[in-house]
């Protein structure tokens, strides 16, 4: 299967799995919130019922003197006013006037926060009163002032519990009310009911989601490495059929009996197996190198090694077996000493590579700027005015088999080992590389090497 089928998969499975999760979660809320509004509302009617048993009843008398008085004057007010606005302004001002008188009067709130406390519930809550029906009576005449037809509580009351409800009949009213509590942290105390359930859901979408992250980062890995690998054997194919199919060319020439009596041919042409048959065998050490340094560490064999006279020598060298390229290399030296401790063999390597990768991918000629400084650290510098890379591309030079680019500059013969056996070298001299690059500005290598006596 394709790998985007999977991330699709699993991409499908995660949401699946976080909508069942969060439904768990609200299931759990509601359940609790049930479970919370039975264990409070019965603990509360309790406390009630014991207040009115010991204070006889749950308002004083005043209350009820007070409801008669105020019905009575508002039943002439009522039918002396103009049916409809007039008549409706007065009955909401006494449905007003009636809550207040509840709210003035009956508070058995701290009787009650005393009751939660000793029973070990949190008691801290908002009261209040909601009238649900309230008419005034006049003899046989009944005048209907409010009736709550909708069953919903008042706003700031919306999740509150009714505690409480009464009805009563004075000498001119009838009133049915309920006492209503709203406890404050109730949202806080289910949601410490429900830590468990929480943490182990945030557990499990973490785990989920860091093994989702964890698989596509490694089979994005997977995918380059064998996309590197498949780029390899296309490059190592095309390196060695050059050399062979030269040799097969020249040794079927030697075998040619006319040709074989002129020794001045004979000796170019077996000059050039010579050349094509070192160049094989540099190719397969190169890979035979990479194989061995799987399994081992590099070994370095050190030596004091006399850095202008090493810089000097290896710059002509590489100049002159460039000669046909135009190569231009220029060297600025800063040494407070001339000795260095390096593997002069592997060093030459490190330096061959920057410069032919230098040449390798420029597109006029080659002009490579050289520093070299020596002091607590041994720095080498290579500027080169070639292709340059992007950002992505520097990420990944020094991957093994790594080949940047994707136009023209892929048909430049390369296996993709020069700058990670550069790398290797580096590392296992202690030292680090860096680079600067900006496609089409060139690139700029840094190593920098602690010296021995640091
Ligand atoms: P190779 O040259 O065999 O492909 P290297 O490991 O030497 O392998 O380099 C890896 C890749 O980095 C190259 O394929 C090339 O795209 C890029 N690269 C290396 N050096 C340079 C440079 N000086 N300028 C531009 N690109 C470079």
């Amino acid at each position: 299967m394709k790998p985007r089928f999977y991330i699709i998969l699993s991409t499908v499975a995660l949401v699946i799995l976080l909508i069942v999760q969060l439904y768990n979660i609200s299931v759990t809320f509601d359940t609790k919130f049930e479970v919370f509004n039975t264990q409070y509302g019965d603990a509360a009617r309790k406390a009630l019922y014991e207040y009115q048993t010991i204070n006889s009843d749950f308002q004083p008398d005043s209350v009820f003197i007070l409801f008669d008085y105020y019905a009575e004057d508002f039943i002439y007010k009522i039918q002396d006013a103009l049916p409809g606005e007039d008549r409706d302004s007065l009955k909401h001002n006494l449905l007003n006037i009636y809550l207040r008188i509840l709210h003035g009067n009956t508070m058995p709130d701290v009787f009650l926060r005393d009751y939660l406390e000793k029973a070990g519930f949190n008691p801290d809550f908002r009261s209040g009163y909601h009238i649900t029906e309230l008419s005034l009576l006049d003899f046989d005449l009944l005048i209907p002032v409010f009736r709550d037809t909708t069953g919903e509580l008042p706003t700031g009351f919306k999740w509150s519990l009714s505690a409480y409800s009464h009805a009563v009949e004075g000498n001119f009213y009838r009133i049915r009310y309920e006492y209503l509590i709203d406890f404050t942290d109730r949202t806080a105390i289910i949601y410490r009911d429900m830590m468990i359930t929480l943490v182990l859901a945030v557990l499990t979408i973490v785990i989920v989601l860091i093994v989702f992250i964890l698989t596509m980062r490694n089979m994005l890995i997977q995918k380059r490495l064998s996309d590197m690998k498949t780029d390899f054997i296309n490059n190592m194919t095309h390196e060695l059929k050059t050399p062979l199919s030269t040799i097969a060319v020249a040794s079927s020439t030697l075998s040619d009996e006319s040709m074989q009596k002129d020794q001045e041919k004979v000796k170019q042409i077996s000059g050039m197996i010579n050349k094509q048959n070192k160049h094989l065998t540099q190719l397969i050490d190169r890979i035979l190198d990479i194989s061995i340094w799987e399994k081992d560490q590099i070994r370095l064999k050190r030596k004091e090694v006399h850095i202008y006279e090493f810089m000097e020598e290896k710059i002509k060298l590489f100049q002159l077996e460039n000669n046909g390229n135009g190569v231009n290399i220029t060297a600025d030296y800063n040494l407070d000493k001339d000795f260095v401790m390096l593997d002069d063999i592997h060093m030459t390597t490190v330096l061959n590579n920057l410069w032919s990768n230098a040449v390798k991918y420029c597109e006029g000629n080659p002009r490579i700027e050289m520093k070299v400084s020596l002091n607590a650290k041994l720095l080498i510098r290579v500027r080169d005015n070639g292709i340059g890379m992007r950002k992505e591309e520097q990420k990944h030079v020094y991957d093994k088999f790594y080949r940047a680019g994707k136009g023209d500059f892929k048909t430049v013969k390369g296996l993709g080992l020069g700058l990670y056996y550069v790398k290797q070298i580096v590392t296992a001299h202690g030292g680090e590389i860096e680079l600067q690059s900006h496609p089409g500005k060139g690139s700029t290598f840094t190593i920098t090497i602690p010296t021995e006596k640091e």
